[in-house]
This record gives C-alpha cells, structure tokens and sequence, in this order.
C-alpha cells in the first residue's frame, strides 16, 4: 500500500455488519493499480444513523461512500438526488458528492450485473429469464433485465415480495413451488437468494437453505442455458458446479460484484476502473478466509 499522506482522499463503505465487507480489498486494489492517491476503508454505522453518516461524508470531504444493509433504503431518502434505478428502487449503493456538497445517490448492482452478463457473452435481450429470490439483490436484477429486453420472470417464497419484483422487470411473478419447470424452459436462470451461500458467511438472520446447498434441482439446467449465481462465499457455488456439469455457461457472483464496485469508482474518478485486477484481489482474499 502506498503512504498515507496530507493530501490522500479517503472513501469507504457505511454498513452494519460491514467488517466481512469485500469492498475495501476491491476499492484498494483498484486504487492502486490506477495510482490514486486515495485509501478505501469500512465504517460500521449502527442502523438509524445513515444521515448523520451522510452529512459526515460532506463534512469530511469523502471522496466517495458505497452503502450496505442496513442503509440502502434510507440513503435513497437522505440524498440530495437520485438517479434513475436508485429512484425506481429506493435503494443506493452509491453516493457521489457534487458540487456545494450535493450528495447523488444511485445503485450500480444491475448495471453491475448487466455487464457481468455481457462479460458472459449473454445478451439478454429477447431471452426468457428466471429470477429465483425477490429481495433487494432480485429486484436490482429484474429492473435491469427488463430494461435490457428480457422476458422477466420471478419466482420466490412470498407472493407480495415476488410480485413486486416483477413489476420492476415487466414481468410475470410465479410461486416458488414452479421453480423447477420455469428453469427448465429458461434461457437465463438468477440464483437471487442466499442458497449455497458458505455456513457462517451468511449475514444474521440469513437463511442459507437447504442442505444440499441448490435453490432447484440441478437436472432443470441443460446447454444453452445461462445461469448466474449472485452468491459468492463460495465462487464455485454447488449450484454453479452441478449446471456447469449438465452444459449450461456459469457465470459467478464476483463478475456482478466486482463490476458494481467498479462503476462507483467510474462514478467517484470519470475513468474506469481495473476489473481484472479486482477480481483477482477479491479472490484471494476469499481464499484466505474460511
Ligand atoms: P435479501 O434481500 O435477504 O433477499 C433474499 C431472497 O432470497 C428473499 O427473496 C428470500 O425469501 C430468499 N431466500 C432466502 N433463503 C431462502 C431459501 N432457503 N429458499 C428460498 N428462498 C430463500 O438478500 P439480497 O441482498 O437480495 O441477497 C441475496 C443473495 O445475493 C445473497 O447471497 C447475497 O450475498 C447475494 N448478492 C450478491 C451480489 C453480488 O454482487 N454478487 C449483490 C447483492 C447480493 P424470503 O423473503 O422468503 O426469506
């Protein structure tokens, strides 16, 4: 790491838990390899006190701020201005300081995992897509993909949450129940639920599933699928593993993570960021830990 000096500019990420947090080796590794004389560090901000962190963003000068759970939603009230997708969502990951202080919030996750999908060499447009999950990770997802031309389809354990979902993709909510047929007649499956996840990396309160680790039956995966596992303690998810074995194109949770990352930083500097580089740091240092 280079040295902190007078003049290093200082970003980081509010969120409670947040000490397990990725962002700081993505950012940093970044940073470095664009040599920017800035330090990205994890600030844990109990739940309530998003605005004060907020106005401390503006009175410490920060250079950026990403935003975890729980802040998502109450960031998208506490900002200034909001763009598009963190509107239509009423969650931001990111908050940008403009001119006289204005704090911006946008939400880079779908943009993130469109070009995670473009990475793939899928392109959604026209394709029928499964969504499995309808939380905060889903509905990011959703809204991209039915901006991007997909037929969106949502299927989740409670009706109200997979419907909402949905709507923000144009697209039709199903019960968790037909899982199994949806995936079967899928071009592009979203694993969007905390299924597979590694035990003990779950945040509390966390269901990590079934003991076998997979949201659907492998045997609904065939070639010419895409699948997409959002989930990234392990890379290799047992759902990533056992669609690879019946032919379907994998893609991993840290294409959609390491790109989210990368656009706050296009968003904080105007240039674009390493992904190749942060990928490689966030996946030894999910190597190194348990
Ligand atoms: P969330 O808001 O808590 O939503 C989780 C969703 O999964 C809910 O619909 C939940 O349903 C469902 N779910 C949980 N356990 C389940 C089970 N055993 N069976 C079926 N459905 C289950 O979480 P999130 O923030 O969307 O995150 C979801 C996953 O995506 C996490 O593993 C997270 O690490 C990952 N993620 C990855 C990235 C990335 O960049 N790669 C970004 C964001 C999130 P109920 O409402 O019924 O509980």
């Amino acid at each position: 790491m280079t040295a902190i000096t007078g003049a290093t500019r200082v970003a980081g990420v509010i969120g409670d838990p947040v000490r397990h947090s990725l962002s700081p080796v993505l950012h940093n590794a970044a940073y470095m390899a664009m040599g920017l004389d800035w330090a990205y560090v994890a600030f844990e901000v109990p739940d309530g006190a998003t605005s004060h962190a907020l106005e401390a963003m503006r009175t410490l000068g920060l250079a950026g701020l990403s935003v975890t759970m729980p802040h998502k939603t109450a960031a998208a009230h506490a900002c200034d201005a909001l763009s598009d997708d963190a509107a239509t969502l009423l969650s931001v990951n990111t908050v940008t300081a403009g001119e006289g202080g204005r704090l911006k919030g946008s939400s880079t996750d779908g943009e993130g995992f469109l070009r995670a999908l473009t990475d793939a060499g899928c392109d959604p447009q026209g394709r029928t897509a499964v969504v499995l999950g309808a939380g905060g990770a889903a509905r990011a997802v959703a809204l991209a993909l039915g901006r991007a031309g997909a037929r969106v389809n949502v299927t989740a354990r409670r009706p109200d949450a997979a419907a909402s979902a949905a709507g923000l993709g144009r697209g039709e909510a199903h019960p968790w129940a037909a899982r199994t047929e949806l995936v079967r007649t899928a071009d592009l499956v979203v694993n969007a639920t905390p299924v597979g996840m590694q035990r003990g990396s779950a945040a509390p309160g966390a269901d990590a599933g079934a003991d076998d680790g997979l949201p659907v039956g492998a045997d609904a995966f065939g070639p010419q699928q895409f699948l997409v596992d959002l989930v990234y303690h392990p890379v290799e998810t047992p759902l990533l593993l056992a669609a690879g074995q019946r032919g379907a194109t994998v893609v991993d949770g840290l294409g959609m993570l390491v790109h989210q990352a990368a656009l706050q930083i296009e968003q904080w500097t105007a240039d674009t960021a390493p992904v190749a580089v942060m990928r490689a740091a966030a996946k030894a240092a999910l190597a190194h830990s348990h």
